[in-house]
């Protein structure tokens, strides 16, 4: 005998008794097989309920050849059992799910497109639509779909006898042929063939709401929430503006404006930190004295544009090599290397040699990452004057 599926006929059932008709040792636990059931198995997009069969925990339901499996962490204590439903999660996708048929079914009455993809966690839920939308036809839709939660528009699910001469719509073509195909129907709003356990009234889905949409495979995929998730995105979202709005000191409805003001701040005082810096490396070079040896020095100030800045005027003050250094012994060593006379790449292989890490460049500025010690730098730049 077939499990009764009790969350067919009603949605609203959140605790039900049953009998345990069959068990199996599972590898992480148990599934159970009851006469009847409330807890829907995964399907048609939707993941599965979770709850209790008596003393055991329902981790997971699956429909395998026709036969409804409860797995579960122990063994159901008893031939009867009391089972209950995990009531807010089971809500809040019947909210999501009701939402998505409402969003849908406004969307193909205004546009014509189809429901071709849907995903329902938890707390999330995607769908797909055939054909692309503008954002203005988007909240269009949207408004359209909460106008049948105000109108709190009844929901029924039921077999229609002859599914042939019945309008309704489905997610793809593969239903043709199918004798029995339970509707869910949104009074005057919606049909939508669906396997899944709904609310009984459209206003208890609550606010629905398309929190983002994309174009994708020539249609739209959006992500919306309703009722609780809707208000619990709400909540988290009104809790980062607030922290954005007390770090900028302004007024919540401001804060676009407010990070624009700081934007700009930043780019100014990028400029100022540049021109700072030229004007520093300028400084530094002209303590320099020139000289026919090779030039090694060490300055953890400067970052990579300054490296490379000091480094080209550095190289006129020498008709050796002059490299410089910033880091330190822990971190290693960023350096650029220059010279106006020496052909630096067929050196390569002896700096990598003498400072470890790597290197890399033109014949006129080589740039890399040292590992060796800062003695071990310095003295093979001044013991290697000839070489150079
Ligand atoms: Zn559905």
């Amino acid at each position: 005998m077939k499990t009764k599926k009790l969350y067919e006929t009603d949605g609203m059932l959140f605790s039900f008794r049953a009998n345990v008709t069959e068990t199996r040792k599972t590898e992480n636990g148990y599934a159970v097989i009851l006469d009847q059931t409330a807890f829907f198995p995964e399907g048609g997009g939707q993941t599965a309920d979770t709850g209790m069969i008596a003393n055991a925990r329902v981790l997971d339901v699956q429909i395998k050849d026709g036969e409804i499996w409860h797995f579960t962490d122990v063994l159901p204590d008893g031939d009867t059992v009391e089972c209950k439903l995990d009531f807010d999660e089971r809500f809040r996708k019947m909210q999501n799910h009701l939402g998505e048929h409402l969003l849908c079914g406004a969307i193909h009455k205004l546009y014509g497109y189809e429901n071709v993809g849907f995903h329902l966690g938890a707390d999330y839920m995607t769908f797909d639509i055939s054909g692309p939308m503008t954002s203005e036809q988007i909240r269009e839709a949207e408004i359209l779909a909460n106008r049948a939660v105000a109108q709190d528009v009844p929901v029924r699910c039921y077999y229609p006898e002859n599914i042939a001469a019945f309008e309704y719509r489905a997610k793809s073509e593969k239903l043709e042929n199918v004798s029995d195909i339970r509707i869910v129907e949104a009074e005057g709003f919606d049909r939508c063939a669906c396997c899944a356990p709904h609310l009984d009234r459209a206003g208890k889905v609550g606010l629905i709401k398309i929190v983002d949409a994309m174009h994708y495979k020539g249609g739209m995929r959006f992500s919306a929430l309703c009722g609780f998730s809707a208000l619990a995105d709400y909540d988290s979202r009104l809790s980062e503006i607030r922290k954005v709005s007390a770090l900028l000191s302004a007024k919540p409805n401001e804060i676009a404006r407010g990070v624009e003001m700081k934007l700009a701040e930043i780019t100014e005082l990028k400029k100022n930190v540049g021109a700072l810096k030229r004007e520093l490396t300028a400084r530094k070079l002209a303590s320099i004295a020139e000289t026919d040896e090779n030039i090694c020095i060490f300055d953890d100030s400067m970052d990579g544009n300054m490296l490379r800045e000091f480094a080209t005027g550095g190289m006129q003050k020498t008709s050796a090599v002059f490299a410089v250094f910033s880091g330190t012994e822990e971190t290693g060593y960023q350096f650029v290397i220059a010279s106006q006379t020496v052909k630096l790449k067929a050196k390569i292989p002896a700096f990598k040699n003498a400072l470890g890490g790597k290197c890399g460049g033109s014949d006129k500025m080589l740039f890399g990452h040292a590992e060796a010690k800062k003695e071990t730098i310095l003295s093979f730049f001044q013991g290697n004057q000839s070489v150079m």
